[in-house]
């Protein structure tokens, strides 16, 4: 499996084919990823590919000579591209609009006049479309100025898989890329013929018309529920018939910024069933990493993204697969930060730029570097340093991920709800120094996770409330906090809610959506009140301890202490890291060796102001050009319940700087440079440690 990988951008330039120049420039950007430890480089560019089906011939002859550069320096060729989506326009505003605000994906967007009459396999394009609930015509995606097809129509994915047998065969690709299998514009997509029989055909449903709000946006009612649940299947359905027309193991994986978000129902987009045919998990980390102060770009923190990461390297390793966490960024300071967040819970990092994403001549931007240049230097320490990063996460405490609450209650679609409350539980344990792993699936027994907490999980199934009480009885501890199993599985009532085994009502009422179904915010704006019980910690059973306020809430439960308490001491434990979000591994490559990153989680950003100020397209991005920690200690204090033997401290992003270490006793202790965004210690253990097991 691949280690490092950077994109590889495909410009209008690269269409001159078979032109020297272009030829010239392939072999220097693949002795450039050569150089900058590289293992695998990703198309990005000619992105909506049915866009391109006039000269794939042209396209695929340039990938193909890519490929064979790449594999000359033992490098991996990934494809990566929309197999649904489609750039249409009407007229010269639209063009101009797919031009400007869709660089990315090199817009070689066709007319709706000009696509009218393509055909592919014995159909016609036009005839995949989905159709959107509120107009039954086919549906549009103002923000891409696209149509979608729809995957659960055969006569489409018959076509598709026809194209893929033709790429693989004609570019001697690595790996697949197969992206957006997801519904983009939210619950109005897709009820064309084919979703219709589907929905009839495994549930016994009808889609009833978009004014009917027993059903649209109704969790009360099963069909919704069903509803859902076929739209989530869908991604999985088409993904295994991808991954069925390929060569046994061939690296396969699909775009996916996310799972744990309610907006992933509107969506469809869940990574377990993306795995149904991948067996690569992805998470794409939209917008600047680390965030910028700008309303009008993405800035999710640092914490947040290890939350997302951390459901999705659950599901990987459910499957044994390997997560690639990708960023963007323009130049070195943000690469680092992006390898080093992938790092902290063990993805492999695909590093990206996104320069078409600035909307920016190319002559403003022409003195940016290459991807690969952007990551050489963390890409080089990490393959110098292997011990370092090819690791297991010693995982001192479990986060339980309820997708029942997700699913099948508005509390878990709203951003406010369940969302918020795991996410929460997540930063608040990682800036506390408590290593924290998420599980999609209850533990069986104690063995791995003696301790787990489960926040907000609103709907809980018999199984799992069955799961959960031979838990404790094994001598496994719970710490839930919010409206632990008021509904059962399906989002119903529970007519014996979980907690009334133990004595307790939890007095809680979901929120009310007050706004319109179709356009109002109500996802974004609802605000769910705190459970109506007495803001404290209950014991109801030995193994039972219940807080009913969320982290978000006022007289919010000391969840990290009561965490402590429980469980047994970790091989290294944090006694100061402020300002950092630490992760605790053992290396798979150096027996009896453990390894502690700490990342900061705030920082102060530098942008590029005046080529910002000269952007004709603002969204997701900025161009940072540098990055300092903000609010971290200069002295890690770590205490180690274990015997060491040496004690190693990196500090890759500060050359030359000193980091200077004193070992007493049990107490670490470390002066750190000045600006240290990252720390890695590596500790050998000495070898009476052996018997312990992590
Ligand atoms: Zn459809």
């Amino acid at each position: 499996m691949s280690n490092r990988m950077a994109s590889w951008w495909i410009v209008w330039d690269d269409l001159k084919w078979p032109n020297d120049d272009v030829y010239d420039k392939i072999r220097r950007r693949a002795d450039l990823m050569q150089k900058s430890n590289v293992d695998v480089a990703t198309v990005f560019g000619a992105h909506f590919r049915w866009d391109f089906m006039p000269i794939w011939d042209c396209l695929h002859d340039f990938m193909r000579t890519v490929a064979d550069e790449l594999h000359e320096r033992d490098i991996k060729f990934f494809d990566h591209h929309s197999a649904v989506l489609v750039h249409r326009h009407n007229n010269r505003n639209e063009m101009r609009n797919v031009k400007v605000h869709s660089g990315p994906h090199l817009p070689f967007s066709p007319s709706y006049k000009a696509a009218e009459c393509w055909t592919f396999n014995g159909s016609k394009l036009n005839d995949w479309r989905m159709i959107d609930a509120r107009t039954n015509k086919p549906h549009y995606l103002p923000q891409y100025t696209a149509e979608q097809f729809c995957y659960n129509n055969p006569v489409f994915v018959e076509a598709y898989l026809e194209y893929v047998k033709m790429l693989i065969k004609e570019t001697r690709i690595d790996g697949l890329m197969c992206d957006d299998a997801i519904y983009f514009s939210g619950y109005n997509a897709c009820t064309c013929e084919c979703c219709r029989t589907k929905f009839k055909n495994l549930y016994g449903h009808n889609i009833p018309k978009d004014d009917d709000f027993t059903f649209w946006g109704n969790w009360k009612n099963q069909a919704w529920r069903d509803w859902i649940a076929l739209r989530y299947a869908s991604n999985g359905d088409f993904l295994e018939q991808v991954k069925n027309i390929l060569p046994v193991d061939y690296p396969l994986m699909s775009c996916c910024s996310g799972s744990s978000g309610g907006t992933r129902n509107h969506c469809g987009q869940d990574v377990l069933q993306f795995n149904r045919g991948c067996n690569l998990v992805h998470l794409e980390l939209c917008g600047n990493t680390p965030p910028v102060d700008d309303p009008e770009t993405i800035n999710k923190s640092i914490a947040k993204k290890l939350s997302l990461s951390s459901h999705h390297l659950a599901a990987a390793k459910l499957k044994n697969f390997s997560c690639v966490g990708q960023g963007y960024g323009f130049t070195e300071p943000s690469a680092n930060i992006i390898w080093a967040l992938n790092k902290m819970l063990g993805s492999t990092c695909w590093f990206s730029t996104l320069k078409g994403r600035l909307g920016l001549a190319e002559s403003e931007i022409s003195h940016l570097p290459d991807d690969a240049a952007a990551i050489a230097k963390a890409f080089s320490f990490e393959y110098k340093y292997k011990e370092l990063f090819d690791t297991q996460l010693v995982s001192q405490i479990a986060v339980y991920f309820s997708y029942n609450t997700r699913n099948n209650s508005f509390f878990g679609d709203i951003r406010n709800g369940y969302e918020q409350d795991y996410t929460d539980t997540l930063t608040e344990l990682f800036s506390a120094g408590i290593s924290a792993e998420t599980l999609l699936d209850l533990p069986k027994d104690t063995s791995e996770h003696p301790v787990l907490v489960v926040p907000s999980a609103l709907c809980l199934s018999d199984t799992e409330r069955e799961t959960l009480k031979k838990y404790m009885k094994a001598g496994g501890k719970i710490i839930a906090t919010g409206a632990c199993g008021l509904y059962d599985g399906n989002g119903e009532k529970s007519k014996f809610p979980f907690l009334s085994n133990y004595g307790t009502d939890i007095v809680f009422s979901e929120p009310e959506r007050k706004d319109d179904f179709w356009d109002g915010n109500w996802q974004t704006e609802t605000k769910c009140q705190a459970c109506g019980n007495a803001a404290q910690w209950y014991e109801l059973d030995t193994n039972l301890l219940w807080h009913p306020m969320r982290l978000q809430d006022e007289n919010s439960p000391d969840l990290c202490d009561k965490v402590k308490e429980f469980t047994a001491a970790a091989p290294v434990e944090v006694i100061n890291a402020e300002g950092y979000l630490t992760a605790l591994h053992s290396s798979n490559i150096e027996d009896e060796t453990l390894v502690v990153q700490m990342l900061s989680a705030e920082y102060d950003v530098e942008i590029d102001k005046e080529l910002d100020a000269k952007r004709k397209h603002r969204s997701r991005v900025n161009l940072i050009t540098g990055v300092k920690p903000k609010n971290v200690t200069r002295n890690i204090v770590l205490a180690l319940n274990v015997d060491v033997e040496n004690i190693k401290v990196f500090t890759p992003f500060n050359e030359n700087s000193e980091v200077k270490i004193s070992h007493e006793a049990s107490q670490l202790n470390v002066a750190l440079p000045e600006d240290c965004s990252y720390v890695v210690c590596k500790i050998s253990l000495t070898n009476p440690n052996k018997t312990l097991n992590f």
